[in-house]
């Protein structure tokens, strides 16, 4: 057995010490939910960010054969991934001129945001495209001047589309959007037209020919009316490293921020803010064995994390230990988005589908 020199890349499979249970049946339960609440329109999927953390390419291909149609993604490295699949796939943030080369094969198709991601698709030929247009949140789309002026004219599009920027909220603005977006109706070639994001699924005459939901898919809950039908997908879990006791007066992590009360055994846990795990858990998260709390104590480090186990003296090193990872409650817990808490998660875990 050499010492020394160079090794090639391994070619054995080193499980991690961190993992994602994902739960399949749970994704397409809340497909099949926001399917149904859409009515009669289509049901599309958001599958950006890499299946907002989970992955994509398991995502789509579950949603898939679920009977879902419609991805979206938010640029062409994303799409490319997916085309393996051969899925309908849009690409959220248009045509670049670096883009193009990949566009025009077809695996995907733009939605055009801009004037001049619409000269560039029609300069090269076009082809089918989906366009947004802006009805008030001033972040992507081109205006309803731009088309009264004849933009889009001589496009072949297949669904226009615009975004809510409040759905998560009781709003006026809700009404205004919709009340623009349904007057471009009859003002383009577009076969379909797209609104809601998964918030928006819930407000009612907001679906349209097609929904766009992504949180909701994967567990989140944006509105309450989500909050008795969503399922939880994602499962974070590690492994213990160590587990030690500490005496009354020690202190525990980065800072000292956690003094023992009295002799506590702690755990060790192979998990940190690099995974995803963010420091603003720090004192406040929850990690789980069936259902007894296991509080996190003191600071979150990079790669490992301390919880109290005193209330379970079994555990050892090399056990698996659930953190409390509900959406709604670890979202209040951390001060961060349902959003950031599931983009969040890193490369380091191994996803295991279940
Ligand atoms: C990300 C995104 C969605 C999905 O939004 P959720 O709030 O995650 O349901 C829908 N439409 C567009 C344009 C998006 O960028």
């Amino acid at each position: 057995m050499p010492r020394r020199g160079h090794y090639p890349a391994p070619v054995i499979d080193i499980p991690a010490p961190l993992r994602l249970r994902l739960d399949g049946d749970a994704l397409v339960h809340n497909w099949r939910t926001l399917d149904r609440m859409s009515g009669t329109a289509a049901c599309g999927a958001a599958v950006k960010a890499n299946g907002y953390g989970l992955g994509a390419i398991e995502v789509a291909r579950r949603l898939a054969d679920a009977g879902c149609r419609d991805f979206f993604v938010s640029n062409w490295q994303e799409a490319a991934e997916l085309a393996p699949l051969g899925l309908t796939v849009s690409v959220l943030h248009g045509v670049r001129e670096e883009d193009m080369a990949a566009a025009v094969v077809g695996f995907a198709r733009p939605v055009l945001n801009t004037p001049t991601q619409v000269a560039r698709w029609k300069a090269a030929g076009g082809g089918p495209c989906d366009v947004m247009v802006d009805t008030g949140m001033n972040r992507l789309g081109v205006s309803a001047d731009d088309i009264a002026a004849g933009l889009l004219d001589g496009l072949e599009i297949e669904t226009l589309m615009s975004h809510l920027a409040c759905a998560d909220e009781d709003v006026p603005m809700n009404g205004v959007q919709r009340d623009r977006f349904a007057a471009m109706a009859g003002r383009t070639s577009a076969k379909r037209m797209s609104l809601a994001n998964s918030a928006g699924i819930a407000l009612q005459g907001y679906a349209f020919d097609l929904t766009r939901p992504g949180l909701a898919l994967y567990g989140g809950v944006p509105r309450g009316e989500f909050s008795d039908t969503i399922r939880q997908v994602v499962w974070p879990e590690a492994q213990i490293l160590q587990v030690r006791s500490v005496t009354a007066g020690a202190t525990v992590g980065y800072n000292a921020t956690w003094t023992a009360p009295r002799r506590t055994q702690v755990a060790i846990i192979n998990l940190g803010y690099a995974d995803g795990y963010g420091r603003s858990f720090s004192g406040r998260g929850v990690a789980r064995t069936g259902d007894i709390d296991l509080p996190v104590l003191g600071r979150v480090s990079m790669d490992l994390l301390v919880i109290d186990v005193d209330s379970i003296p079994g555990l050892r090193e090399g056990d698996w230990i659930g953190l409390d990872y509900a959406l709604v409650v670890a979202a209040d817990q951390s001060g961060r988005s349902q959003y950031e808490l599931l983009t969040g998660l890193g490369a380091r875990f191994d996803r295991h589908w279940a």
